[in-house]
Order: structure tokens, then C-alpha cells, then sequence
């Protein structure tokens, strides 16, 4: 067959050469070592944990190598496109702390290597598979859906391997003219890699996480244009990857399977395939069991979570480098006030299995990262937290500005301080009490203690209240109370001859601090109360007061 005749039939108005594009995106100039990389994210709307999880591993290499990391918009698939979804990934993104240094803009592009959208890019895929039909590597193929599920019917009766292959590859042998007949009558068609490979062969592939990895050979017909000249993936990243000088491909491991058809594709258009990352699943434990996370049944899945939450960029950069590298944890610890960006990330020391994604541990450093930071800078961020999230608490935090800064403080700077604030949705809840706006009644009064000992209690309590008093005056006064009332003053006591006491301290002090925090836990009840003032501690007793 005169193949070169063929590719004219298939693409009349391709005029560019591939050298054409080799000219027009040569090799970058950058240092030795430095890593190209990029995230080609899907644009369905949704930002997934895997899409950040990615993009820092890339992030991390391009930029500790003097490198460039871009962000290519992989859109060859309509049917799960949303509209503003490139703002959406952008804006996550860019909130998350990856910044890109070319790629899709919200309404264009940035960068010589564009553009960063695939389906902008038909011509240049239409080339290269133009110049494999040339070769007579590709080839135009007729099958309907139905003839499809014919042959996947046939080939599981006959326990064969699935696809479009030897025997059931019908089209390849089609001659010219029954091309070019099946053509001018209009009948759709998809463009096919013609392989020459084996299921009985492997090959090598050295993956950077994975290690060494023996593959089968890819054997079957994959297509590479779909009947609407767009490509798909697989063919798609190929040719990307190859003009933007990619050095390092860091996907999830879902790719693997793939992967043959990948290597394939490359030696077959003469060109080194890039280094491939393929990171391990996400998983969470369920149970005893760790499972993969899912859109389905799993928030935490979706970045958008970590926002509505309210984490630091920071907190989320710190736990994921930790699950990333074995040795950042070690190194944080010895470098507790180091920028992140000065850890030697490495592909050497990222695990291979599922990476365990505990929302725990994430809290942990939350609450440490937290607690590392001034009032002033908690009070700002769970400020923009709250304008976004909660006007009715933003309002709150405005109008009373010192007040919540102090509020936020409390019991933070004692010898042992407390990590009470894990995440801004839940600094919201927890810090409610203070406001009289949010105040409410959130635990009972013990339950040992009846209405009227209760009120006995409270009126005493403030009766001898003294905003001046200090830490330890006040709690004298407490004591005074509680050995009045007939409660024992060492609950010990109490727990040896519960028939002598009503109760013991313990019950007299949540009397009080439910009354003033609504809650049986709280920071120390003489701090809360100097920040009060007089009038606040009194009023919340009044109100506890029952008639
Ligand atoms: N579009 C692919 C995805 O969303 C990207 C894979 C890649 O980075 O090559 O999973």
C-alpha cells in the first residue's frame, strides 16, 4: 500500500512537519539536572487530593533543580469537562502554595511551550499520527460499537485476552481503496497504532518510585485518534510530553497498566520516553483495614474539604512532605523553624505502597503549627476563614477584635500550653463560648448536684467574686465554698466516704464553669475570667441562676 498516500487521504490539511514542531519547541535551556515536570489534570471540576499530592512531588523537583513545572490541561474527554473548571484547578492550586511556572492560564496560556490546553493542540497530534501512517504504523479503523462488543463477546467465550488485536484486528488489512470508499461515504472512523508487539514479551522500565519494573509487552491496536481527530490520552501525553521537554512524568500508579502502550508509543516515534513517577493510592485506615480513598464516601478526597476545614497551606505542605519522604519528619524535627523549601526532596525516599492518609496525624500538626503562630496571625487567618465561610462569626471577630485575640490566647502561655485550635471550622466552634452572640449552654450541670445547692452555689460564688483576685485567692474562695456546702475539698476523700460529701471540688468548679463557659471543659476558668472583666463573669452567673 502506498502509505504516504494514505496519510494525504486521512489528512489532507496537515501541512506542518513534525520537524517543523521540533523547531518551534526545541530543548529547553536550563541547568544540567533540572527537572521539567508538570500536572495534566483533568478539568471536571473536581480538585482531587492525588491533583495536590502530585503537584507538590512536582513542584518540589522542578524548583529544587532550577527546573519548570507547568500545568497542562488535559481535555480530550467532553463528556466530563465543567465549565470554569480551569479557574477551579487554578485557584486550588495556586491556594495550596503550587505555583506554576507556564501553563493554562483561566483564559489563555502562559509560556512558550503551549498551548497547555490538549484539545488546542489537534493539529500537532494530527501530524505526528499523519507521519505514522506514513510509516504504515497507524492505520484508519471502521469498527462500529457493536462489531466492538462482538469481538469482546467472542474473545471472552474463548478466554482470550481483551482488545483489538492479531486475528480481530479486521481493519488492518483493509487495502486503499476500501479506505478511501468507507471514507467519501462518510463512515466514522478512529486512527490505530499498528503494534508490533507480543503478549509473550516483556519489557524493562526503570520507574523512579517504583523501582525496576518488568512489563508486558504491549500488544494490542490502541487508538490513538479518536473519530473526532482528538486524541486520547495515551497518544496525547506522548506527543506532550515529548515537545514540552518533559523530564519527569508523575502520575498516579492507576497509570500503570498503561504504561506498555506509553513506552510503545515512544519508540515508536523515535523519541526517549521521560523518567516515570508513578506514586502510590491514596488509602485511609477503615476500621483495622486501609482501603483507597474514595470521591464516594471520602471528603477529605476532594481539596475543596481542606478549605471549608480551614488548614494552613503550611500545616498541608508539612503532612504531605511527611508522607512523602521518609526522612522529613526527622529533618522537621531538627529544623523545627525552616522554610520547607530548604528539605532535599527526593524520589529515593518516597514509598512505593499506598500511602496512608491519616486526617489524624494531619490534625496533630495542625494543632502544632497553630500553636507556633502569634494571635495576631491566627486571629487574620481565621478572620479570611470566617468571611468565607461564616460571616455571622466574622462579623463577631470584627467587632471585637482584642477581645477574640485574647481569647485566643488563653492558656496558651503557661509552662504547659494547650493546643486547643486544630482547624478554623473547628476554632469557630470551640472559641464560640466566649461571645455572648454564640454563647449557649452546651453541657448539663453535674448531675450530683441539685438545682438548689447549684444555685446556693453560684450566688455564693459571686457574691465573693473579685475581679482582682489572684489565680490563687480566687481559688481559695472556690475551696471556701465547696467545704461550706458540705462537698470535700480533696476529691479523694470524697471517693473514700462518698456518704460523708454532696461531692467534691470537682462538682462545685463545673457548677461555675458551666455557668460561665456552658461547657464541662474548658482553658482555666480565672484566665477566661480576666479576660471577662467583672461584668461578663457576673452576668453569665446571673443567667445560670435558675429561678
Ligand atoms: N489527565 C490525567 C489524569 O487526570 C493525567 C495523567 C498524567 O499526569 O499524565 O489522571
Amino acid at each position: 500500500m502506498d502509505y504516504k498516500k494514505l496519510a494525504e487521504l486521512l489528512f489532507p490539511n496537515i501541512t506542518k512537519t513534525p520537524e517543523d514542531y521540533e523547531r518551534e519547541y526545541p530543548e529547553r535551556n536550563l541547568p544540567e539536572g533540572a527537572v521539567v515536570t508538570r500536572i495534566g489534570p483533568s478539568p471536571t471540576g473536581f480538585v482531587h487530593l492525588g491533583n495536590l499530592f502530585n503537584a507538590i512531588i512536582g513542584e518540589r523537583l522542578a524548583h529544587q533543580s532550577g527546573g519548570v513545572i507547568f500545568m497542562r490541561i488535559e481535555d480530550t474527554d467532553t463528556k466530563r469537562e465543567v465549565p470554569g473548571a480551569v479557574k477551579i484547578l487554578i485557584d486550588a492550586m495556586t491556594q495550596f502554595g503550587v505555583f506554576f511556572d507556564e501553563g493554562a492560564t483561566v483564559d489563555g496560556d502562559n509560556g512558550s511551550y503551549g498551548p497547555y490546553r490538549q484539545r488546542q493542540r489537534k493539529d500537532i497530534y494530527q501530524c505526528f499520527a499523519k507521519q505514522l501512517v506514513e510509516k504504515g504504523m497507524a492505520y484508519p479503523c471502521f469498527c462500529t460499537e457493536e462489531e466492538l462488543e462482538q469481538m469482546r463477546e467472542h474473545q471472552k467465550e474463548n478466554k482470550q485476552n481483551f482488545g483489538y488485536y492479531g486475528e480481530y484486528a479486521k481493519c488492518r488489512d483493509l487495502t486503499y481503496e476500501q479506505i478511501e470508499e468507507k471514507i467519501s461515504s462518510g463512515i466514522p472512523y478512529v486512527l490505530r497504532y499498528k503494534s508490533e508487539g507480543c503478549s509473550e514479551n516483556s519489557v524493562k522500565v526503570y520507574d523512579a518510585i517504583k523501582g525496576d519494573l518488568e512489563i508486558q509487552e504491549n500488544y494490542i491496536d490502541l487508538v490513538m485518534l479518536k473519530s473526532d481527530g482528538i486524541p486520547t490520552y495515551h497518544f496525547a501525553h506522548v506527543i506532550d510530553d515529548h515537545l514540552m521537554r518533559t523530564t519527569h512524568v508523575i502520575r498516579g500508579e492507576e497509570w500503570l497498566p498503561s504504561l506498555p502502550m506509553h513506552v510503545q508509543m515512544f519508540d515508536a516515534m523515535g523519541w526517549e520516553h521521560p523518567l516515570y513517577c508513578h506514586t502510590a493510592q491514596l488509602m485511609k485506615m477503615d476500621g483495622t483495614s486501609k482501603r483507597k480513598l474514595s470521591k464516594r464516601k471520602d471528603p477529605e478526597l476532594g481539596l475543596e474539604y481542606y478549605d471549608s476545614e480551614g488548614y494552613l497551606v503550611e500545616t498541608i505542605w508539612n503532612y504531605m512532605l511527611t508522607i512523602l519522604n521518609s526522612n522529613y519528619e526527622e529533618w522537621r524535627m531538627a529544623n523545627p523553624d525552616a522554610a520547607y523549601t530548604e528539605f532535599k526532596f527526593s524520589l529515593e525516599k518516597m514509598g512505593s505502597a499506598g500511602v496512608l492518609f491519616d486526617l489524624q496525624k494531619l490534625n496533630n500538626i495542625s494543632k502544632e503549627m497553630i500553636a507556633s503562630k502569634d494571635a495576631e496571625f491566627i486571629y487574620g487567618e481565621l478572620l479570611s476563614w470566617a468571611h468565607k465561610y461564616d460571616e455571622e462569626f466574622a462579623q463577631i471577630l470584627e467587632a471585637n477584635k482584642d477581645f477574640a485575640k485574647g481569647a485566643i490566647n488563653v492558656g496558651r502561655n503557661g509552662a504547659k500550653p494547650r493546643y486547643d485550635l486544630v482547624t478554623w471550622k473547628q476554632s469557630r466552634e470551640f472559641l464560640s463560648f466566649y461571645f455572648d452572640e454564640l454563647f449557649k449552654r452546651e453541657d448539663e450541670f453535674p448531675e450530683n448536684v441539685d438545682k438548689d445547692t447549684r444555685n446556693t452555689i453560684l450566688t455564693k460564688y459571686i457574691e465573693g467574686f473579685d475581679i482582682n483576685d489572684d489565680q490563687e485567692t480566687w481559688f481559695g474562695k472556690v475551696r471556701a465554698i465547696t467545704e461550706e456546702l458540705g462537698f470535700a475539698v480533696r476529691p479523694k476523700d470524697y471517693k473514700k466516704n462518698p456518704e460523708m460529701y454532696k461531692g467534691s471540688v470537682v462538682d462545685v468548679s463545673n457548677v461555675i464553669r458551666v455557668a460561665t463557659t456552658g461547657r464541662l471543659n474548658s482553658p482555666d476558668l480565672w484566665e477566661i475570667n480576666q479576660l471577662f472583666g467583672d461584668e461578663k463573669v457576673r452576668n453569665r452567673i446571673k443567667k445560670a441562676i435558675e429561678k
